[in-house]
């Protein structure tokens, strides 16, 4: 009877290690910063909501957005020539 007792008392150990590696796994992932006031910020995302610092700009070739500060876009490969349209 003990012997199933520490054996379960293992296995829920064993979960909750794994469940707290794998949290810290999710917390490893880059992510992005405002350039203007450092705060985190969605990749996606257009605008900083905190400073409203502009996070991406439009392709002059292509038309999509792609991360502000890149010289080239990642879509089409074009070379950035006056700032962004937004
Ligand atoms: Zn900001
Ligand atoms: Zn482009």
């Amino acid at each position: 009877m003990l012997l199933i007792f520490i054996s379960i008392l293992a296995i829920l150990l064993w979960l909750i290690n794994d469940e707290l590696n794998s949290r810290q796994e999710r917390l490893r992932i880059p992510v992005r910063q405002c350039a203007g006031c450092h705060a985190t910020v969605e990749s996606d995302w257009l605008v900083c909501p905190r400073c409203h610092t502009l996070l991406q700009e439009h392709c002059e070739s292509c038309g999509k957005t792609h991360r502000k500060g890149e010289n080239f876009c990642p879509w089409c490969g074009g070379n950035k020539q006056v700032g962004g349209r937004l």
